[in-house]
């Protein structure tokens, strides 16, 4: 249940908090902004099962493989436009934050958490 808060905090609250260190002058236009950087997880629709409680999505889904993950970051990194960059740092953001919650379900049940780049990474 903890988990489970701290992961929509992370991906709804704390969010608003970045927004107001990137601009806070503007920092709601941004907030929503980093709320609609939410719409990678649309990946989830081609996956089979669509939803699966104990699944990582880092590394299954299209848009949170490992391929793609660098370029948000370097994005976030590099990207001089003020509006693509902060895009590019709401994905990373929401990487880390998908990345927490494998952590976590591998902590609480080593076996439910079967992914290979999981496999990989321990
Ligand atoms: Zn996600």
């Amino acid at each position: 249940m903890i988990q489970i808060l701290i992961h929509y905090f992370l991906h709804f609250i704390f969010i608003g908090a970045i927004a107001y260190w990137y601009d806070k002058d503007n920092w709601k236009k941004y907030w929503l902004i980093l709320l609609a950087t939410m719409l990678v997880d649309v990946d989830h629709l081609f996956a089979d099962p669509m939803f699966h409680p104990n699944r990582c999505s880092i590394g299954f889904h299209y848009l949170h493989s490992e391929y793609i993950i660098p370029l948000y970051f370097l994005g976030a990194i590099f990207i001089k436009h003020k509006i693509i960059r902060l895009v590019m740092i709401g994905l990373t953001f929401h990487m880390i934050t998908d990345f927490l919650d494998c952590l976590w379900m591998y902590w609480k049940c080593e076996e439910c958490s079967a992914t290979e780049v999981f496999e990989a990474v321990f």
